[in-house]
């Protein structure tokens, strides 16, 4: 299998490459396999190599949404680096990896309104259309006109909004699996000046609210759907805190005191011990409320 890899890519193929340091909860394991993608055509011919090689593969964008096995991952894992950005009219084309907050900073300079909402959520613009990342009562899927997509055969081609049926933190892509390269997305012409204080005021106010350069993934939980509160949703965080989610530890991993959706590694945390904590707190929600919390991260290797 590694023969196959390193007669098609070389030295682009990595062997047992580390994970943590690709990955914002900063644990896990190595992945057997490991590959920078550049352009959708790379992306394709990696996906038909592994589909001939019989191994299992895996795409990383900015490991902002996932929690990676401390045995780590027998795939291959292709980190998407396909970058790019351009304006057209009032809309704006992006490389599927490209770091979001670099879409929502090109959006301003260009006087293109509609992406504000999008400020520090970390990851690439890929990751952000396959979990519909939003914040602030929008996400990404309002936005977007279309996106390339690379599907589980190697084969490329563009589709529109509608395919992705995006819904809450959720879009077709996570039933069919296939990768996302370039995504176009429509705005509205705005004044500078006006985005970009908008942008300030939303980059002041998650300071405040998320940890300064803590190892966490943001919330680890769903929301849960309820037509009375705020945006449709039941903050996960307010039943947590109920149940003294905010006092809860376990090793290294540990819930921040000012929001108990939120799990942190302390920086000696494995990944069991996120697992074993996020487990206790699903218990306590459980036994309290009757609800299932479901996970809004992505879990990668065996658990
Ligand atoms: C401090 C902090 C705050 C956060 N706040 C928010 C928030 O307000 N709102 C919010 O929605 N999220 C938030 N998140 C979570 C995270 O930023 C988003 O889920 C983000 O969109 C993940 O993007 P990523 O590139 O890091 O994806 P990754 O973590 O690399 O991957 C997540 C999933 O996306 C898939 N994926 C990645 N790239 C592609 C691609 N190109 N094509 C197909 N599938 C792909 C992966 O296979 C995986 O299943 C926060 C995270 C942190 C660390």
């Amino acid at each position: 299998m590694i023969k196959v890899f390193k007669e098609s890519f070389g030295k682009n193929i990595i062997i047992d490459q580390p994970l943590a340091e690709y990955n914002t909860f900063g644990t896990g394991g190595r992945a057997r396999l490991f590959i920078d993608v550049k352009t959708p055509e790379d992306l394709a011919a990696v996906v038909k190599t592994a589909n001939k090689a019989g191994i299992s593969y895996f795409m990383l964008g900015g490991g902002s949404n996932v929690l990676v096995s401390d045995s780590g991952y027998e795939g291959l894992v292709i980190r998407n680096c396909i970058n790019g950005l351009k304006a057209e009219g009032t809309s704006i084309t992006s490389g599927a990896g490209e770091e979001l907050q670099s879409m929502v900073d090109f959006a301003a300079g260009s006087s293109l309104s509609g992406l504000e909402f999008a400020t520090g959520i970390y990851g690439t613009v890929g990751g952000a259309v396959f979990g519909n990342a939003g914040a602030y009562g929008s996400d990404i899927g309002a936005v977007v006109e279309s996106a390339q997509l690379v599907d589980r055969q190697g084969n490329i081609r563009t589709e529109p909004a509608e395919h992705f049926e995006f819904g809450y933190r959720y879009s077709k892509l996570k039933q069919t699996r296939e990768f996302i390269v370039e995504v176009k997305i429509a705005l509205k012409r705005g004044r500078r000046e006006q985005i970009q204080a908008k942008i300030d005021e939303i980059s002041k106010l998650r300071q405040q609210k998320l940890p300064e350069n803590a190892k966490t993934a943001g919330c680890f939980f769903k929301n849960i759907p309820d037509p009375k509160e705020e945006f449709g949703k039941m903050a996960a965080g307010k039943l947590l805190d109920e149940v003294g989610a905010k006092d809860m530890h376990h090793g290294g991993a540990r819930v921040y005191e000012q929001h108990a959706n939120i799990i942190i590694n302390d920086g000696t945390a494995d990944t069991n011990d996120i697992t074993e904590l996020a487990r206790q707190l699903k218990r306590k929600v459980m036994e309290r409320f009757g609800i299932e919390l479901e996970e809004e991260i992505t879990y990668l290797g065996s658990f």
